[in-house]
């Protein structure tokens, strides 16, 4: 079942997230449920509050990304494939020289902005089994892991934006919550006037 994604300016994309154990209710249907809709919507990262669940989940299937044109056969290479539940994770070690990449993210359609993010992460996590996991990640992939782990802890990337940049968007952000804005997958927009 496609679900429907809440766009900026929902309190539940501010909320920092909690963990999750073993009986959480009807956990196989939600993750289903959560791949359909993160293809639907050409995503490759989907965190559980971006449908309403303020709890410590994301998904990642960054194969649709490997077709990007732009990028290195390395970086195609590590990104064709990599498929992650991610349940009650911890980022443990993240080192490196901070990179700027530009991100975009399903509950800001049509905002992309240059984002900086150090390159290199050790994760702790839970595996969709909720078996325990400690990986080390870089590159890409290290990337929207970081994003959508800021997304349990209640980050967005416009927040780690200069405070000009968030000026110059303000506006598209107000309109986003009001769901003035035009886009191809199912939202929930917080701010939308009721239709009569
Ligand atoms: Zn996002």
């Amino acid at each position: 079942m496609i679900l429907p994604i809440v766009a900026y300016g929902d309190p539940v994309l501010k909320k920092k997230a909690t963990d999750i154990t073993k009986d959480y209710p009807k956990f196989d249907d939600l993750l289903v449920n959560m791949f359909e809709t993160m293809y639907n919507a050409y995503g490759v990262g989907l965190a559980a509050p971006q449908i309403g669940l303020p709890i410590r989940l994301f998904i990642i299937d960054t194969t649709p990304f490997s077709e990007d044109d732009d990028l290195s056969e390395a970086d195609k290479e590590a990104l064709n494939g990599f498929r992650r539940v991610f349940i009650n994770a911890k980022i443990i070690e993240e080192t490196g020289d901070e990179w700027a990449f530009n991100e975009g993210c399903l509950s800001i359609p049509d905002v992309r902005e240059d984002v900086f993010r150090k390159p290199n992460i050790v994760m702790e996590y839970l595996d969709e089994n909720f078996e325990p996991q400690k990986e080390s990640f870089d590159g890409l992939v290290a990337r929207v892991i970081q994003h959508e782990y800021d997304h349990i802890d209640g980050v967005l990337f416009t927040d780690k934006l200069s405070s000009l940049k968030k000026k110059l968007i303000k506006g598209k952000l107000t309109n986003i919550s009001k769901g003035k804005i035009n886009v191809d997958y199912r939202m929930r927009f917080p701010d939308q006037k009721k239709k009569r």
